[in-house]
Order: C-alpha cells, then structure tokens, then sequence
C-alpha cells in the first residue's frame, strides 16, 4: 500500500514544499528513507518507531520504504518527522487515504509528543501558496496570528492527537483550527515612530526623505560629520506605509531564517549593515546558504552608512538587485530567487577628511579621487537621489517641528497610489502626463544639459513624485525644477 503527505522544508535561502511517500509491502522488515535525506531525517526512522510505540499504534510489519520528493535537493533536520509518520499511518490503512489537503509540520518526540520546528512561519506561507486546507503543529508551536489568514493552523501536543485530529475530517479540523488561531499568541507589532517627530526645522531634508519614501529612489546623502546624515537615513523607514499582512509574515520568516524569531510587526524592516559586509552577506548565499542584507531589508529600508567604507565588490553585487528588485543565487545546481525590493540610502563624506565644501579640506585632489572611485560609477549612476546636506539647516529652537511621520506617511501611501505602483519605483512618467511648460523646460533642460537618457528618465521619475506628493497626476513646470536641481549631482 502507498500513503502520502505533505510537508515542507527551509534549505536556507527557500521554503520549498516536501511530498512524503511511503510503501508498505510484505518482505524482510526493513525502514528506508530516499530522497536525499541527511543524517537527522534517516534518524527520525527510531523517532517514529518509539512514537508510533509509545503512542500505541502497531508499527507495520515488512519492508517500509519512504520516498521524499522532489528528491534534487538534501533534506536536512527533523521538520518532516511527522509527515513521514502519517504517510506510513495512511500506508497502513490506519490512517484514510491522502486527500492533499493537509499538512505536517512537527518533530516526533520518542514518547509520542510533538516538538515545535525552525522557520515554520516560513514553511506554512510557502504551504499556504499550495492552497492547503490545514496544517498540522506542535502545541508548543509559536505561530502568529494573522498566519490564520493564510493557512489555518491546528495545534496538537501528540501524535495521537493528530490521529483523531485527521480522522475527525475537514469540520472537526476548520473548528480546532479556528480556536487555535485565536488562542495563540504573539508579541504586539512594533509601532515606533522614532525620533522623526523630534526633528527640528530641517525641512528641505524631511522633504528629500518624502520623495525618496514615496517614489523608492534610491538616496545617498553626503556631508561632514556630525551634519546629522545617519539620524536622517534611520528615520527614512518611518515614513514607509505599513506592510499587509502577508509582507510582514514574509519579512518575519525571512528575518527568522537568518537571525532567529523577530517581532512580529507591520512597520518595514530597516537594515544597517557595518560596512565590513561581504558579497555573500549582501546578496544572499554562503554556506550554510542564508539570505542576504538586501532581502532582509525587503519593502523596508537598506541603510548602507557611510558607503565609500564598503568593500567595491559588495557594493557592485547591489546593482543586480536594484535594477531587478530580485536576486538570483545558484547553488549546487539550483537557482534561488531571492525578494530584494528594498529603499536603498547611504550615507558618505565629502571627502576622507570630510571637510570638502563645508570647512578646510586637507585632503589632494587624488586622494579625492580615489575616495570616489571606491564606489563603482554604474552604482552612483543608479541612485538619482544624491544630495549634498545644507549646514545652514540646522536645528534651531525657534523652528518648527513640521508635518509628523504619520501625517507625512499618509501623504506618501497617497502618492504611491497616484503612482499606480505600491511595490516597485514608479515609471518614469510618460510624456502625455506632463502639462505644457513642465514639458518645455524639460525638453529644454534635456538639450542644453545633454541629459543621457538614463539621467532624463530619473529626473522624470522625481518630479512625477513630487506631483504626486502634491496629490496631482499632471506633472507642472515646478516639479521638474525640483527634480532637476535634485537630480543635480552639487558640488562634487
Ligand atoms: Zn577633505
């Protein structure tokens, strides 16, 4: 007889979903597990004997052979003890047969109990795109919430609960499923607002903060030390709109796979990477293979502080994924896409001494130079956002607060919408949403600046944000002023 099942498993950069088959046959009493498993899931072969005992259930006499497919990638821990389990239950006939609606996420204990498994937020999305109708856990099992939404969670302590659980059909599950959802626990999402709302003044700077949040152009803020750059850059998150459910469950497996649990919370994730990065830290891969700064930093923000100290490689690896919004990893054989649609800002001095077109430079022009060219030119030339901060905008006690980051937020989640695009960079506007003069000046800046067409496309970009920060889809003379003095690469 053959019994299925379903489960899944995380290879360190993907979840990837597991069909568990085992046969049961007359013969030599034999256990075997296929498909590429390592030592922990041959392992769990005395796992299920001793549940199976302990639980009293008669384990099948005669050769068992279980089959884990796709068999093109290793099988690794403990996660599919349970799937494999009630593939030999249905094998045996004590179990009705698979109807490919339910999944087994857990480890077996030998005394028959279930034990909670790594990333399963994680597994259960990836189960939940298959179109499960339930999934099956350990009681000890910490599961958010909102994961109900997606894939209905049944929480048991034993392996003979999950027999009767299976055995009582779909309603008995959909009713221990919804009192599971609704008993389970999970830490309050995060709704900091930092210190955005104690910047004073510095007007021109929120503004920058707003276009670059509203439109995702990636942004590189350059001044001396002590300007204030860093607090700017880390406030930049706080001006994103909050993340649906089903983001923010995949931002908190994903920071799960990489760091452990995190908070649950629907602000975007902010990444602050020290500049002693690796490719691999960057961009995902490794071994053990993780993902990498910039699909942990994926709908948040990536915050590269002072950028000319990252190594040239780990920066070039950046372009990929900020042009495609993606990464693609290969690894013995296989490829991985990887989200990365990240809000890129940097951070940089002027200069190694960081004086340059604020105070006394003391640096030569060939170390500037160099200074410089530690970022590729095909990196910067991707960041249309590069700007030069203004001393003369210090805080003052007399200035005002300004508009708050919610009020702010609100502004933005509008302009998106004008945009027409809430996860990817809006395209550059075409010409027919220009008004007249807006089009003039910018044919004229075109011409006389000889703009590439890289350049005039970014600068579109901006100034369709700003029209639409303004709440207008027609683009207007001011805005491409705007866009373009900010497209403006200063005083470099
Ligand atoms: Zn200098």
């Amino acid at each position: 007889m053959l019994g299925t099942s379903i489960s899944a498993i995380h290879t360190g950069l993907l979840s990837e979903i597991v069909r568990v088959e085992a046969d049961v046959s007359s013969g030599f009493p034999r256990f075997s597990i296929v498909g590429l498993p390592d030592s922990a899931v041959t392992e769990s072969r005395l796992r299920i004997r001793s549940a199976f005992r302990n639980s009293g259930l008669p384990f099948p006499q005669g050769r068992i052979t279980v089959n884990l497919t796709p068999a093109n990638f290793r099988k690794r821990g403990s996660t599919l003890d349970l799937a494999i389990a009630i593939a030999i239950l249905r094998a045996a006939s004590i179990l009705p047969a698979d109807d490919g609606s339910l999944a087994f996420l857990a480890e077996l204990r030998l005394s028959g109990d279930l034990a909670p498994v790594e990333n399963a937020v994680g597994l259960a999305l990836r189960l939940a795109s298959d179109r499960l109708g339930a999934l099956f856990l350990a009681q000890s099992q910490p599961t958010p919430p909102e994961l109900a939404q997606f894939l209905p969670s049944v929480h048991c302590a034993r392996l003979s609960d999950v027999i009767a659980g299976v055995r009582g059909g779909p309603r008995a599950i959909a009713r221990a499923a919804k009192v599971a959802a609704t008993a389970s626990t999970s830490p309050e999402a995060g709704s900091t607002f930092g210190t955005f709302d104690e910047i004073v003044g510095r007007s021109a700077e929120k503004r920058l903060l707003s276009i670059a949040a509203a439109g995702r152009h990636p942004l590189l803020m350059i001044g001396p030390p002590g300007i204030g750059k860093t607090m700017l850059a880390t406030n930049l998150v706080h001006l994103l709109p909050d993340l649906d459910h089903r983001t923010a469950l995949a931002a908190y497996a994903t920071a799960d796979a990489a760091d452990g649990p995190p908070l649950l919370t629907r602000r975007p994730p902010l990444r602050a990477p020290h500049h002693s990065l690796t490719v691999a830290g960057m961009i995902g891969g490794g071994n053990p293979p993780h993902p990498g700064e910039v699909t942990l930093a994926h709908e948040g923000v990536l915050l590269l502080d002072e950028l000319f100290e990252f190594q040239r490689a780990t920066l070039d690896a950046l372009r990929e994924p900020l042009v495609n919004r993606a990464v693609h990893l290969s690894r013995a054989g296989r490829t991985a896409t990887l989200p990365a649609n990240f809000l890129l800002v940097a951070t940089a001095n002027p200069c190694p001494c960081g004086q340059r077109g604020y105070g006394e430079c003391r640096c030569l022009e060939n170390d500037v130079r160099r200074y410089w060219a530690r970022c590729s030119g095909p990196l910067l030339d991707r960041i249309p956002l590069i700007i030069y901060l203004n001393r003369e905008d210090y805080p003052a006690a007399s200035k005002s607060i300004g508009p708050t980051a919610i009020e702010l937020r609100s502004r933005i989640e509008t302009a998106r919408e004008i945009l027409g695009v809430k996860t990817h960079p809006p395209a550059a506007s075409a010409p027919s949403q220009l008004d007249a003069p807006a089009k003039a000046l910018f044919m004229q800046l075109k011409e006389r600046l000889l703009l590439s067409e890289r350049v005039s496309q970014q600068i579109l970009g901006i100034a369709h944000t700003i029209a639409a920060l303004d709440g207008r889809h027609t683009v207007q003379r001011p805005d491409v002023e705007e866009a373009a003095l900010l497209r403006n690469r200063g005083n470099s």
